[in-house]
């Protein structure tokens, strides 16, 4: 097996979304399972389109779900660092590669200069639509004589450079697709450098991905239609192409393309909502791709060894967040208590003396760390009765009511010595029957008394917790409270 070096190219146009995600985890597994080398590169030939903080948020992303590149950028010391000797890694820093490219292509004759305002270019646009025609540049300057072009050259005429299409057809097997054709009339002389000097996504990717001897290109399904512009580029320029292999789109429920407005995508925000880094690399990994049909947990390392772009499925993938949900309550369910307590230990200010107990009642109930650090946070703080009617049962009175949390405390201090939830449970609801009171009587006022809430976890599972002393301490405070209410 090739040993194959692999990268992701985000541009900085914003956060990392779960799509990205998605191809960057295929190009790191494959590379990874072949003994290679996943390069992080950064495509900014579009200045325009760059987000502030846009390349640290892609870093540092990845570097939270545990992704490090070989090569490119890294992060380091809470910052962004750039590693690899085929460097720089920014597009923007290696303008002289691609402009000594573009004038390898004009002088071979596959590029010429366009020297066509944007004024023209709007009309002929507008004349080919009305007429029904795919909209292309007309070749125009491809006419001009060479004594032509140095005389615009030398006056300085703003100008881009221009593929020239040549003619016939371009197919690739693609390792998701199979075999795609385009005929190159489809195709547009497509700019390769600006006015400005800066080149093209088109001609930088395909520039880098030699320079860096990328031997796969695993990329979102966006890219097919340029593809056959990128392999005439490295005919062109003499390079051995890269192999491709297009990724297809995430989607929402309705089968419309994954899209921020319907739902969050950015992976950070789901790590700060905490969802855990092997959950959500296992959920975004097995979006249309299932290494095995019976298995549905895969840790990084089984996702690198079973990894195969071709058993991608080639239609798109609906995203279906209940399923994060479940995978992450999985893991959460599978981690020791340590762990555990490590990984929600950035989500709270302070670990309650009771953090073992509300962890074992709560840690097969929660769906996200942030719901774990909620109840580290709840279940020490004393209940506040500014509503106190919520004590009473609702086929019940506030006198009964009284009564029952009397009751309750003796027992709970005098009789009961149980203290596993089961236990106490199995107590209580002994001492109910004999004592035959109504269940809803003694346990609704002694849960609300415990949790200060009308919905909470059981009263049995709060005195395990909170423990004799502090169960009755906030049996005391409702019982003054209803009284305070009823006087
Ligand atoms: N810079 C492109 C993007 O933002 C990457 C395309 C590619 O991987 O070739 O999606």
């Amino acid at each position: 097996m090739r040993a194959e070096r692999t990268r992701f190219a985000p541009s900085p146009t914003g956060m990392l979304h779960i799509g990205g995600l998605r191809t960057a985890l295929y190009a790191y597994f494959l590379a990874k399972q072949t003994g290679g080398d996943f390069v992080l590169r950064i495509e900014d030939t579009d200045q325009s389109r760059a987000v502030e903080g846009g390349v640290e948020n892609i870093v540092r992303t990845l570097d939270r779900v545990g992704i490090q590149a070989d090569e490119g950028f890294i992060w380091k010391d809470g910052r962004v660092t750039e590693r690899g000797k085929f460097g720089p890694y920014l597009q923007s820093k290696r303008l002289a590669m691609y402009r000594a490219a573009a004038d390898s292509l004009v002088q071979e004759g596959n590029a010429y200069h366009c020297f066509c305002s944007s004024e023209r270019l709007a009309g002929v646009r507008e004349k080919q639509q009305a007429e029904k025609r795919q909209p292309k540049y007309d070749r125009h300057c491809l006419e001009l004589s060479k004594d032509a072009v140095h005389a615009e050259l030398q006056k300085g005429t703003p100008f881009v450079i221009r593929l020239r299409v040549p003619e016939g057809e371009t197919h690739w097997n693609d390792l998701i697709r199979g075999p795609v054709t385009f005929s190159n009339e489809e195709i547009d002389d497509q700019v390769l450098l600006k006015s400005d000097g800066f080149p093209t996504y088109h001609l930088a990717v395909v520039v880098d991905d030699n320079a860096m001897n990328i031997t796969t290109v695993v990329r979102g399904e966006e890219w097919i239609s340029p593809t056959p512009k990128h392999l005439m580029l490295n005919a062109m320029l003499g390079y051995t192409p890269p192999q491709f292999a297009h990724v297809p789109l995430l989607l929402n429920a309705d089968k419309h393309k994954l899209s921020k407005r319907q739902a969050d995508v950015s992976v950070e925000s789901y790590l700060d909502r905490g969802y855990l880094a092997q959950a959500l690399v296992n959920f975004v990994s097995t979006l249309g791709f299932n290494p095995r049909g019976d298995k549905e947990i895969y840790t990084i390392q089984e996702l690198i060894e079973e990894f195969n772009l071709r058993k991608v499925k080639k239609s798109g993938a609906v995203v279906n967040f209940d399923k994060l949900d479940w995978m992450n309550r999985q893991y959460i369910q599978s981690m020791d208590d340590k762990t555990l307590m490590e990984a929600v230990r950035p989500f709270i200010s302070s670990i309650p003396e009771q953090s073992s107990r509300i962890l074992s009642v709560e840690r097969d109930r929660v769906t996200t760390l942030t719901d774990l650090a909620q109840a580290l946070a709840e279940y020490p703080l004393a209940p506040v009765f500014s509503q106190p009617h919520i004590l009473i049962w609702k086929k019940s009175d506030g006198k009964t009511a009284i009564r029952m949390l009397e009751r309750s405390a003796a027992f709970l201090s005098e009789e009961c010595t149980a203290t596993s939830v089961a236990d106490l449970e199995h107590a209580m609801k002994e001492w109910i029957g004999r004592e035959g009171f109504a269940t809803g009587d003694v346990l609704w006022p002694l849960r609300v008394a415990l949790s200060g809430k009308e919905k909470s976890a059981s009263p049995f599972e709060y005195i395990y917790i909170l423990g004799k002393e502090e169960s009755m301490a906030r049996i005391e405070h409702a019982i003054s409270a209803l009284k305070g209410n009823l006087s």
